[in-house]
Formats: C-alpha cells, sequence, structure tokens
C-alpha cells in the first residue's frame, strides 16, 4: 500500500500495489504509475525512496557537521 494525492480531486489516497502499472526510475527519484481508485486515471506518483535518502542523508552530514564543530559557550 502506498499513498498517493490523487491530482484531479486532491484526494490523498491509498492504493494498493495492484493498482502499480509501472516504476520507472529516476536519478533522484522512482516514478510510479497508478491507475487512481478515486478517479480511474492514470498517475505519475514519484516516490520519495531516493529523495529521502538523499534528504536523510545531507541531515546526517549536518548533525555530524555540529557534533565535529566545538560549541564556544
Ligand atoms: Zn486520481
Amino acid at each position: 500500500m502506498m499513498l498517493i494525492t490523487c491530482p484531479t480531486t486532491r484526494a490523498r489516497v491509498l492504493v494498493s500495489l495492484d493498482a502499480v502499472r509501472s516504476v520507472t526510475n529516476h536519478p533522484d527519484a522512482i516514478a510510479v504509475r497508478v491507475s487512481c481508485p478515486v478517479c480511474g486515471e492514470v498517475h505519475v506518483h514519484r516516490t520519495g525512496r531516493r529523495l529521502e535518502e538523499a534528504r536523510r542523508s545531507a541531515a546526517l552530514e549536518i548533525a555530524v557537521r555540529r557534533a565535529q564543530t566545538p560549541t564556544s559557550a
């Protein structure tokens, strides 16, 4: 199951993996084509897997940098 936002109805809907039509790998994200249970159209939904990973590693990098910086308090 995954949560997508229908661009037609603006509704947030849970779709099952059965609704996935195709998956395309992009450098920054994974595009998943799903047939929408709300409006019946096929929407391209970009999963955040890689985006999330990039964000997480960026956040981690900042945290590490902060930890390494001696606080002058
Ligand atoms: Zn829809």
